[in-house]
């Protein structure tokens, strides 16, 4: 097909999301970089959204993807056979994670893993309630959207879950909703599409206390902070604070859709039994996700990339400050820089893209929040450049806004 009829078929024959689309036509993608038909290079400073970790297309993930998929890709449905990529993840991860999550099921997304956490807090609990946080997000499918905590998105879905409360993130009034009726509290340690929002560390060990106390699963959705964007392989390690269940994708596949949770045997079991297969997926931990995502994650490790994540931080908070900035938050490179008003942020991000060639984005939740969440791998240099790009960017915007 040519680029030609490639972007005609997009406009007209691919669903759409919106009807402003980037369209950014992707010929190529390596590194910080992404190719476009008509000869820019961009630097990606969202990495697909926080996944591209790594940078795109990491030789070392590229030479296992194709390995595995010429061994073999599907043989049989997730939790039948043996398939060495899946066991080798699944240890390498109970390696990386505290004893209590030595078990890892495997799924396609985001929102796959949090819809098997739900059903699992429900089985094993036997009750059927849930606690979730304003501007918290979890995904779009049904269970997910159900606690989601942006009106906007879930109400017109409505009837979707029953019995889900919403508390304010950081509150201390959410204790009271956590009662020996609840099944699972879910949350993210930090809020992404929220407007990158950490947990205050104290709110949060209350939180973990009294999930404690009334034998209520605390779900922690790490599915945008995992995999080493704080700084950390997971953001819980910096609270001490250790969940029931860990929900996990995006960077996870090392640019292969994954997904998985993790937590412990005994919780598990409420899969296992009455009736057995009550929770089963076709494709779920694919042999060619599994095998990317472990090399990933073993570069991520050999090579010291989580390191990076502080300097990244650092440079961002020294140097992006000035007209239209109000402030820089997040940890490591899961960043956000709140400016203004909402003018000068479209004005802001569409200066850096066009202009350039710095692809910024919005959170979901928030028009006056830019996403920065560039590669581990992007070099000093080029850091250093693209952020006093976007410095001058936002003062150019205020002043015309
Ligand atoms: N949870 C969080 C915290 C997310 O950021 C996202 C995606 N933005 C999801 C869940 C959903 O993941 P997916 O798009 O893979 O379903």
């Amino acid at each position: 097909m040519s680029q030609d009829s490639s972007r005609d078929a997009f406009y007209r024959h691919v669903a759409q999301t919106s009807d402003a689309p980037m369209g950014l036509e992707i010929v190529s993608a390596d590194g910080v970089f992404l190719r476009t038909r008509d000869g820019r290079e961009i630097v990606d400073f969202i990495s697909g959204i926080a996944v591209s970790l790594l940078g795109h297309g990491h030789p070392e993930v590229v030479r296992a993807v194709q390995e595995q998929a010429a061994r073999h890709m599907h043989v049989m449905v997730y939790g039948e056979f043996i398939q060495r990529p899946q066991s080798a993840l699944a240890a390498r991860l109970a390696s990386l994670l505290p004893d209590s999550l030595d078990r890892i099921y495997f799924v396609n997304s985001g929102t796959e893993a949090n819809e098997a956490a739900l059903k699992l807090a429900k089985k094993h609990t036997g009750r059927h309630r849930f606690v979730a946080f304003r501007d918290g997000y979890h995904g779009d499918t049904q269970g997910s959207l159900s606690v989601t905590g942006r009106d906007v998105y879930r109400v017109p879905y409505e009837p979707l879950l029953p019995d889900v409360a919403f508390s304010g993130f950081n509150d201390p009034a959410v204790m009271e909703l956590i009662t020996d009726e609840v099944a699972a509290v879910i949350m993210e340690p930090i809020q992404g599409e929220g407007g990158i929002i950490a947990s205050d560390p104290q709110w949060l060990a209350a939180v973990r206390k009294r999930c404690t106390e009334t034998g209520t699963l605390l779900i922690f959705d790490e599915i945008q902070s995992g995999f080493g964007r704080t700084g950390r392989l997971f953001a819980f390690e910096y609270y001490g604070v250790v969940p029931d269940i860990l929900t996990m994708a995006k960077a996870m596949g090392g640019g292969m859709p994954l997904g998985g949770l993790a937590s412990s045997s005994d919780i598990f079991r409420a899969f296992m039994f009455d009736p057995p297969l009550n929770h089963v997926t076709t494709f779920g931990g694919h042999p060619v996700s599994c095998a990317a995502a472990d090399a990933a994650l073993n570069v991520l490790i050999r090579d010291g990339l989580m390191e990076r994540a502080p300097e990244i931080e650092r440079m961002a908070r020294e140097i992006l400050r000035g007209t239209g900035i109000v402030e820089v938050r997040g940890r490591g490179a899961m960043l956000g820089l709140q400016l203004t008003d909402a003018e000068t942020t479209r004005k802001a991000v569409a200066h850096c893209m066009d202009e350039h060639g710095i692809l910024l984005g919005w959170t979901l939740h928030s028009n006056t929040l830019v996403r920065l969440a560039p590669p581990l791998i992007i070099d000093h240099a080029l850091l250093e450049q693209s952020l006093m790009t976007i410095r001058d960017a936002v003062a150019r915007a205020a002043r015309d806004s």
